[in-house]
């Protein structure tokens, strides 16, 4: 049967393959007795369940991308290593023998005991395990219910439906073998919808009911633009997809084109592109791309799908890498900003990270400040990395000029400890500080004294200034970095930084837009910064844009009459 799914498109594409249905996280546990006679049987289903398992896990590890980060296999060894321990295999034999219970009923009960003694443990490391816990049984029992277990690395191909991807399964695609995802929930700015453009995957969120509604196997194309997912579709639409899939490819080749072009606006203004990226291998694409260097390396990406944290030489070798990939470019690593939607497998960072509301609680820069052992760390790795190549700081989820304070002299102690050791590392290492607390935007000026740049992280800044999160599909309708409260921030902050000769970014998606482009050089912007794969589009739109016919356009956004800005560019796809 053909039929359409609306949801949010959250990264621009159309991929046609076969969809892969991942099942709903929450699984019901049947509870029923057990005749006499067949309770070896019932046993030996469990026995089955848990090879099973085993058999699987050993797969998804063999299946992991060459450019994971080192410790994925340790993550799934650890879960090797509990589907091996008799707690999870003879107390549930006991249990269905005794009870003259079914083998899942038997597993569950186990797994709540166990699940209740970490909870109650006061080492946060082993009180984390309970999250190892609940994931090998879920695994266990999905076998044991007949149910699909999810498992990215093994869907080769394929259009993954999930009820939601974490950044975590998210980097995870990278392996190249998924053509796009459909998910029940998510909206366009959220992490894993960042990660999906910067994959350059077509992906559909907040369907609310795509699990529920798809089966594997179906037909389906997603059309990460419009945000429909067309499921079975007639030959006749199809083709009209491939037709427009066509067109998308003869528009990017013409881009690609005009690849060596420079970023200038008609009348000769210059604005200087760079690439957002998340891992090392990214550099690639940052290369291809012709960005002028990195303005955000999401340097918490480094610490996914990972049991514990890397070292400050591991840390230290991935941004050498990034270095090395991108000689003379400049370099913005930024600092952790772990908590909100992304969490960490290291359960003590974790248990900070996640307090009564995660998204206003500790959560980047102030995460860090409260782990100095686990920050110095990560800023003795950015400092070595100095000597490799110019970089630049760039601080996380700043909202006093005291944390900024706080940071900068860690990095001054810690360039005299590294020195003292015998360390290269630069003279200089400019700290800058991401703009996205309304209040740190509004009150711009006072952070010009302790901050070297400033860079708009617009996805926080409008979550938090519009009060509406980033990732909850069901208030996207009202989160607009063009409401006029939001553009006054980035006015401000431009002009903030412009009256004190530092430098102004922006590295949040509304940078990305092509629409937009024009706006954001009529509110004074110079340096924008953007997946790579966003680059070719937004450089085409500067290249038709006027400077003086762009500030009124952004006098009229600033004015609230929003219509003279929507018609100022249109992406020819
Ligand atoms: C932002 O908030 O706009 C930003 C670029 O940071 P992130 O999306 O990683 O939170
Ligand atoms: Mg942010």
């Amino acid at each position: 049967m053909t039929f359409e799914l609306a949801g949010i498109g959250a990264a621009a594409g159309i991929a046609i393959g076969t969809a892969v249905v991942l099942e709903p996280a929450s699984i019901d546990i049947p509870d029923y007795s057990v005749a006499i006679a067949d309770l070896d049987a019932e046993e030996q289903r469990l026995r089955t369940a848990l090879a099973l398992a085993r058999d699987e896990l050993l797969r998804v590890r063999e299946a992991i991308p060459k450019d994971a980060p080192q410790d994925t296999r340790l993550f799934i060894d650890a879960h090797l290593l509990m589907l091996d321990d008799p707690a999870l295999r003879d107390r549930p034999i006991r249990l269905i023998r005794e009870q003259r219970r079914n083998a899942a009923w038997a597993l569950h009960h186990e797994r709540e005991r166990l699940v209740e003694i970490f909870e109650r443990m006061e080492d946060p490391y082993l009180r984390g395990k309970r999250e190892d816990i609940l994931q090998v049984t879920d695994r266990v029992l999905r076998h044991l219910l007949g149910a699909q277990v999810p498992s990215l690395t093994a869907a080769a191909d394929r259009i993954i439906v999930a009820s939601e991807l974490s950044p975590a399964d998210t980097v995870m695609l990278k392996n190249g073998s998924v053509l796009g995802w459909v998910t029940d929930f998510g909206a366009a700015t959220s992490h894993s919808a960042i990660l999906a453009r910067s994959l350059g995957l077509p992906a559909v969120v907040g369907t609310h009911q795509a699990t529920r509604l798809l089966r594997s196997g179906d037909q389906l194309v997603v059309d990460g633009e419009h945000g429909t997912v067309l499921v079975n579709p007639s030959p006749e639409l199809l083709l009209a997809y491939r037709e427009m899939q066509a067109r998308r490819e003869r528009r990017r080749q013409l881009l690609e084109e005009e690849r060596d072009l420079p970023a200038i606006t008609v009348d000769g203004t210059a604005i200087r592109l760079f690439a957002n990226i998340e891992l090392p291998e990214d550099v690639e694409w940052v290369q291809r791309s012709n960005a002028e260097g990195i303005g955000l390396f999401r340097s918490e990406f480094l610490f996914m799908n990972r049991a514990d944290s890397p070292s400050e030489e591991e840390q230290f070798q991935a941004f050498a890498k990034v270095l090395r990939g991108l000689p003379g470019a400049e370099v913005t690593i930024r600092s952790v900003d772990v908590g909100a939607d992304k969490l960490l497998a290291d359960s003590d960072l974790q248990l900070h990270a996640t307090g009564l509301n995660p998204a206003l609680g500790l959560r980047g820069l102030r995460l860090c400040l409260r782990r100095p052992d686990w920050f110095r760390r990560h800023l003795r790795a950015i400092l070595r990395a100095s000597a490799i190549a110019p970089i630049r700081l760039m601080l996380p989820m700043v909202s006093t000029v005291h944390e900024v304070h706080q940071a900068r002299q860690l990095v001054e102690q810690l360039r005299t400890e590294l020195c003292a050791e015998g360390y290269k590392v630069a003279e200089r290492l400019p700290v800058g500080i991401m703009v996205e607390v309304p209040a740190v935007a509004m009150a711009a000026h006072c952070f010009t004294a302790v901050a070297d740049f400033f860079s708009i992280g617009t996805n926080d800044l409008t979550q938090y200034a519009l009060a509406v999160d980033r990732g909850d599909d069901d208030v996207n309708g009202l989160f607009d970095p063009l409401h006029v409260g939001v553009l006054s921030m980035i006015q401000h902050t431009i002009a903030a930084g412009e009256a004190a000769g530092i430098p102004v970014a922006m590295c949040g998606e509304m940078a990305a837009n092509p629409q937009w482009t024009p706006l954001l050089v009529g509110l004074g912007l110079r340096q924008f910064s953007m997946f790579p794969g966003a680059i070719p589009e937004v450089k085409a739109a500067i290249r038709h844009t006027v400077v003086d016919e762009a500030q009124v356009i952004a006098l009229a956004a600033l004015a609230g009459t929003s219509d003279l800005f929507t018609q100022t560019y249109d992406v020819e796809a």
